[in-house]
């Protein structure tokens, strides 16, 4: 391997540290903790852990968090009842919706209930409104983390041809205004894009957000370009076993590539310390409390 490793898991940890420190003088100065609600309908195993581990962190982060787990039968109007008072709540600075979302119930309806001012997933029209307008919104957590690891290898991105794999509303999209926003020169691929080894060439900086396990061969890379990986595939191993692959091709890419994420321990860590950083940035706006100078998220 001759890329460097790019830890997101040392990265993030760097992060959550400085929002506890952030944390701990904003209640000491004015008595105010940022307060994270968590919304889960059902029992899949992934989303339970993914919120059990976004109440850990936030705990650990020195926040007040609440999980409101509701069966799966849940009516689409009881989820808005619940939305509406957490809304009003102002012990809650932040509101997220842990998705997949079961079928009788409106994705767009539940995530355009949130307060804007308290959708710290990023995913309100009016967040992605300011995004792709360069006003000052929430950020999608996973695209904010990509783009921590991305400046801190290379500083200023100005010019550099920046290729995203994906446009999802979650990941891709934000990650392209994000690159906009830092003046690349943007590529964007998506499933009926024709030639993805032309495009691959051109870019300094892959983000490969497809949920296509090893779609990138290290062949296709501009040498030394940077490779963040945020697809996660959980695919069969040996003997019963299961693995955890990437959209990238790590062993190929590694050897042309100059940095790279690894699958996991790359973009995964970054998202959960994202939302920590985006529940206190919510709570400094709401209670109109200034950001702190030192750290841009
Ligand atoms: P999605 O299915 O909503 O969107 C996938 C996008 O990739 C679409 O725009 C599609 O057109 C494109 N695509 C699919 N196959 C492609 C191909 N062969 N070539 C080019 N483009 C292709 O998925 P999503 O929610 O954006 O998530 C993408 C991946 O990122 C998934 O593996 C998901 O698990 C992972 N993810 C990771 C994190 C994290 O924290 N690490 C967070 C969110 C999503």
């Amino acid at each position: 391997m001759t890329a460097r490793l790019i830890d997101g898991r040392a990265r993030a940890a760097r992060l959550r540290s400085e929002i506890a420190q952030e944390v701990a003088a904003l209640a000491a100065a004015t008595g105010t903790v940022p307060g994270l609600a968590v919304i889960l309908l059902g029992e899949d195993p992934a989303s339970s852990v993914y919120v059990a581990a976004k109440i850990r962190a936030t705990e650990a982060a020195g926040m007040h968090s609440v999980a409101h787990r509701l069966p799966a039968e849940t009516s689409e109007a009881e989820l808005l009842a619940l939305i509406d008072r957490l809304n009003a709540d102002p012990s809650v600075h932040g509101i997220l919706v842990q998705l997949p979302l079961p079928p009788q119930i409106s994705r767009s309806r539940v995530l355009e209930a949130v307060a804007p001012e308290k959708d710290v997933d990023g995913f309100h029209p009016v967040n992605a409104g300011r995004l792709a307008s360069g006003g000052e919104g929430i950020v999608p957590c996973t695209p904010m983390g990509c783009l921590m690891l991305i400046e801190e290898e290379l500083g200023d991105l100005r010019g550099k041809t920046a290729l995203v794999i994906g446009c999802s509303p979650i990941v891709g999209r934000p990650m392209a205004q994000l690159l906009l926003r830092r003046d690349c020169t943007l590529l964007v691929a998506h499933r009926h894009t024709g030639d993805l080894p032309a495009l691959l060439r051109q870019a300094d900086i892959v983000i490969a957000a497809a949920g296509a396990p090893e779609l990138v061969s290290g062949a296709w890379l501009k040498p030394g370009a940077t490779v963040i990986d945020v697809g996660i595939t959980r695919l069969p191993g040996p003997d019963g076993t299961t693995r955890l692959v990437g959209d990238v091709d790590f062993a190929s890419a590694a050897e042309v590539a100059g940095a790279i994420t690894p699958v996991p321990g790359g973009v995964g860590p970054m998202t959960i310390a994202c939302l920590l950083a985006n529940t206190l940035t919510a709570c400094r706006r709401l209670e109109g409390l200034p950001a702190p100078a030192q750290r841009a998220a």
